[in-house]
């Protein structure tokens, strides 16, 4: 009988596999859809000082709205971009549109700080980047300072480090931001992180979330805290959930968080809201 389950088993899996590089490429034409199409689309989430609470800065993340399956998160298909020569594509459309939503807060004088935008590696490695920016920069004038490219920390670790390092730099003499995201999960050596183009960290939810139960995870997160004052770049903090601990990153700094606490993800409409809101607020406070 055991015989049969795993020879079941074997067909199972065998199948499966099959089924999923079929999925993939099915998705991969979907995503060509998607581009023409105007598939995509950004949620924004502010990013705020933890002593002012004034807005730093308001992260840009993408959707897709794709036509059966609903909205769907970027764990969902950024993988198989990644694979893909769309990876500069949906770069573009994203650098784009957020220089779109920028211009539009300005425009409406309202504060967002800078407008943070995750890169992908492959855009990176696309020698493409710089490009992009001016483009977008030039299209909506917009001036670096009002931008950040959040760049994964695990980016330097890779083959191409010399061929990233490169497309970094050239973003960082155009005067763009440049953050380490999810920072202290890929082991970069910390010392490297002197000789890096960057003005800040992104320290990674998954130490925001366990800091409280874990003295080790709080110690990671005041040496990174340490290390940033040392080097004089920022810090944000990542996946702020409870006022618990917002209350123990109080103690440690003065830096901004990102994180359920402050605000969900939301489309351009609510963002926009949510910031005349908070501009209010600090009018009645003075
Ligand atoms: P990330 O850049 O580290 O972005 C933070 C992720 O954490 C977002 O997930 C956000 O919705 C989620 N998040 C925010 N606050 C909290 C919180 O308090 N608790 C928890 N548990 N999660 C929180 P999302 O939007 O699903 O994005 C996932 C990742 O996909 C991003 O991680 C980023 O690496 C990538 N990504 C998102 N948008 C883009 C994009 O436009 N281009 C590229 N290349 N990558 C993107
Ligand atoms: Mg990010
Ligand atoms: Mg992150
Ligand atoms: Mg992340």
């Amino acid at each position: 009988q055991s015989k049969e389950k795993g020879k079941d088993r074997y067909t199972f899996f065998r199948t499966d596999m099959k089924t999923d590089s079929e999925a993939e490429a099915k998705v991969e034409l979907e995503l060509h859809d998607a581009v023409k199409n105007d598939q995509f689309i950004l949620v924004f989430q502010p990013q705020v000082n933890l002593r002012s609470q004034s807005i730093t800065g308001v992260e840009a993340l993408v959707r897709w709205e794709h036509p059966e399956r609903g909205l769907l998160s970027p764990a969902e298909f950024l993988p198989i971009v990644e694979k893909t020569s769309l990876a500069p594509v949906l770069g573009r459309i994203v650098i784009d549109t957020a220089l779109a939503a920028a211009r539009h807060w300005l425009d409406s004088r309202l504060d967002f700080g800078r407008v943070s935008i995750n890169i992908s590696p492959s855009h990176l490695a696309s020698g493409l980047l710089a490009e992009h920016f001016k483009e977008a920069m030039v299209k909506y004038n917009i001036g670096p300072e009002r931008i950040t490219a959040e760049v994964l920390e695990s980016v330097f670790l890779s083959d191409n480090r010399s061929g990233h390092l490169e497309a970094l730099e050239e973003l960082y003499d155009l005067g763009v931001h440049i953050e380490l995201d999810d920072f202290g999960t890929g082991y970069a050596s910390l010392t490297h992180v002197a000789d890096l183009p960057i003005n800040g960290l992104k320290i990674d939810k998954s130490f925001t979330n366990q800091m409280l139960q874990d003295p080790k995870k709080e110690a990671v997160v005041n040496q990174l805290i340490h290390l940033a004052r040392s080097l004089n770049i920022g810090i944000v903090c990542e996946g702020v959930e409870t006022e618990a601990q917002y209350d123990r990153l109080r103690m440690m700094g003065d830096f901004s968080i990102q994180g359920y606490l402050i605000a969900r993800p939301m489309t351009f409409d609510r963002m926009t809201d949510w910031m005349t809101e908070s501009a209010d607020d600090l009018y009645y406070v003075i």
